[in-house]
């Protein structure tokens, strides 16, 4: 065996990507355990986060839609709303659950007995229970809330909420910012006791790294047996590693939003997340290829437009530009794609530009246009390109129609 430095476990599973088309490096399984859960949760937030985007405002139909492909995509839960906030909110999340999607539907509250009884009338599945925890939010925002009538107020919510019959969710806002850890341990403990289903460890401000969010994650698992779910916003552009170390610590769940849109810089990015899970724990309950179909939607819905080089979906992610590269592609995508474009619901493309080879031309011809050329023919196209861009006169790719108009007037010749 090449990889020797792996274990049975690591062998196995990147054999079964190689299978798939998908070729990373070996290294990620260097020391890899087969994960706890077959299925880790993502528990899609874009209904709910997303809609605190600077602008972002989603019709009733559009929620409708969104949910409808989450559910496509086979993400197994999704915050849908915050219920107090209007009637509107109210009847989105009621028009969700009249749908009976797969995916189950919860909703978002502040610690406080109003909010809670909205979720509950809308007749959702499940509850987010929010109560910031950390000294500055109770010190600014509650007025200088004691330690102790935290717990007090954290131990009747949770009940209240659970006598309703939802399934819980305790979101300790701004965890990672109290500084006090056996306070916060014992906060999750008694929302534990209290009838929690779920502890949600949350970075609303993204100020933590993988390190410190793997060790909080181990921290709280010592002391509840319920799942816990993480919920990392992306100030320093962190939101997925940590999450992943989150996972690595024992989380089985996700907060995650389509294109990761949320406030500031948004968390966790629904199809980015996804793929990482298969690709470096082995585990796939989604519906990948439609993944990009995801994107595209909530792009076009939130009006929120994403940059051509984000990671999986963007423009640019499954193009090949270079000449170097157009080569290599040309005798075998492997050498410059890890995984196929369609697994993700994308599609090879190649662009002539200023640094393309006659085999990018040759590649646009056969794969694009399917029309066979000579080499003599791409070279003499690819001197009319060169000389454009040399010239100035030229500035942008050409499209494939354009490529095709240049072949066609240099065979007339
Ligand atoms: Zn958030």
């Amino acid at each position: 065996m090449e990889e020797e430095y792996l274990e049975e476990q690591g062998q196995k599973l990147l054999k079964r990507l190689e299978r798939e088309g998908i070729l990373p490096s070996p290294y990620n399984f260097v020391n890899f355990k087969a994960p706890k859960l077959d299925n880790y949760i993502v528990h899609d937030s874009t209904l709910r986060e997303g809609e605190q985007t600077p602008g972002v405002i989603f019709s009733l139909e559009n929620k409708l839609e969104i949910a409808k492909k989450l559910d496509e995509v086979g993400i197994q839960q999704i915050e849908a709303g915050f219920p107090a906030a209007s009637e509107k909110q109210r009847n989105c999340i009621k028009s969700i659950l009249n749908m009976n999607l797969d995916a189950q539907l919860s909703a978002f509250a502040r610690a406080k007995k109003e909010d809670i009884d909205a979720v509950a009338d809308v007749g959702a599945d499940g509850i987010v229970v929010s109560l910031s925890i950390s000294p500055y939010h109770r010190k600014h925002k509650f007025g200088g809330m004691t330690q102790e009538t935290y717990l007090e107020r954290l131990e009747e919510m949770v009940s209240y909420a659970e006598s309703y019959g939802l399934f819980v969710i305790y979101s300790a806002e701004d965890t990672t910012r109290e500084n006090d850890l056996e306070f916060l341990k014992k906060a999750y403990k008694t929302a534990e006791d209290a009838g929690a289903d779920r502890a949600r460890v949350v970075d609303t401000l993204g100020c933590t790294g993988p390190n410190g969010m793997a060790f909080l994650v181990k921290e709280i698992g010592s002391v509840v047996d319920i799942p816990i779910e993480v919920h990392c916003h992306n100030d320093l552009g962190l939101a997925l590693a940590n999450s992943l170390a989150a996972i690595d610590a024992g989380a089985s769940t996700v907060s995650t939003s389509v294109n990761g849109i949320g406030e500031r810089a948004g968390i966790t990015v629904t199809e980015e997340l996804i793929p990482a899970l298969h690709i470096i724990y082995g585990t796939s309950p989604f519906e990948m290829s439609q993944l990009n179909s995801l994107s595209k939607l909530v792009e076009e819905l939130s009006g929120v437009k994403m940059p051509p080089h984000k990671p999986i979906t963007g423009e640019n992610v499954t193009v090949h530009s270079s000449g170097i590269h157009q080569h290599g592609v040309l005798i075998n995508p492997q050498t410059y794609e890890f995984y196929p474009p369609r697994l993700v619901g994308q599609k090879r493309r190649v662009y002539i530009d200023e640094l393309s080879g006659r085999h990018g031309i040759m590649y646009v011809a056969e794969k694009e246009l399917k029309i066979g050329i000579s080499e003599d023919t791409a070279k003499k196209v690819l001197e009319k390109i060169k000389a454009a861009y040399s010239s100035g006169a030229r500035r942008s790719s050409y499209t494939p129609d354009e490529v095709k108009e240049m072949i066609a007037e240099t065979e007339k010749r």
